[in-house]
């Protein structure tokens, strides 16, 4: 029998603390930890450049090819903001990461971003916008919504994701 671990997507509004919670869950279950943006980067998977928002248009395509291999291997934590552009095949469990609206504008101030990309990103979490895209894109069964503006709960997303990605390796290999 193939014992294949399942591969998780852990998405959210930019600073709702994704990368910081997927390290943490990557290392202590040794899943490799995929963020989109930086692999876009690294690789130059691109496919256009915005103007109004100064930032580089992924090539979802390419970006797909990439992850192939590694999903069919499985194991990984793929960190992104978006959701509806992946095969749903590649996800056993999304966590959507939510985040106080005051909590994520001072995490964003913080990270030097701009008034304007500020309210763009407050707006978007107020707005429901990456749930609902989530909600539409997958099985309500794997979607997970996680609040996590402490670090107390934090420590209790990285629980909740580790019980299940353990409970399913357990349910596998039985
Ligand atoms: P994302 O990857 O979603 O953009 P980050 O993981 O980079 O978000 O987190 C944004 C900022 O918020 C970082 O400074 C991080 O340390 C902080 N942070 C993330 N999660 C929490 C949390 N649960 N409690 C307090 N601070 C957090
Ligand atoms: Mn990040």
């Amino acid at each position: 029998m193939v014992i294949t671990r399942p591969n998780i997507l852990i998405t959210g509004t930019p600073g709702v603390g994704k990368s910081t919670l997927g390290e943490e869950v990557a290392d202590l279950l040794g899943m490799e930890l995929v963020n989109i943006n930086e692999m876009a980067k690294e690789q130059n998977l691109y496919d256009g450049y915005d103007d109004e928002r100064q930032c580089h248009i992924i090539d979802e395509d390419r970006i797909i090819d990439e992850l192939e291999e590694g999903i069919e291997e499985g194991g990984l934590v793929v960190d992104y903001h978006g959701s509806n552009f992946f095969p749903i095949r590649f996800f056993q469990a999304v966590f959507v990461l939510r985040c106080d609206n005051t909590v994520l504008y001072d995490r964003l101030a913080a990270r030097g971003y701009n008034d304007k990309k500020i309210q763009e990103n407050v707006e978007c979490e107020i707005m429901n916008v990456l749930r609902d895209e989530a909600a539409e894109s997958y099985d309500s069964k794997i979607v997970f919504e996680l609040q996590n503006d402490t670090t107390e709960q934090m420590e209790k997303n990285v629980k909740t994701i580790t019980d299940w990605v353990r409970d399913r390796q357990g349910d596998t290999m039985e």
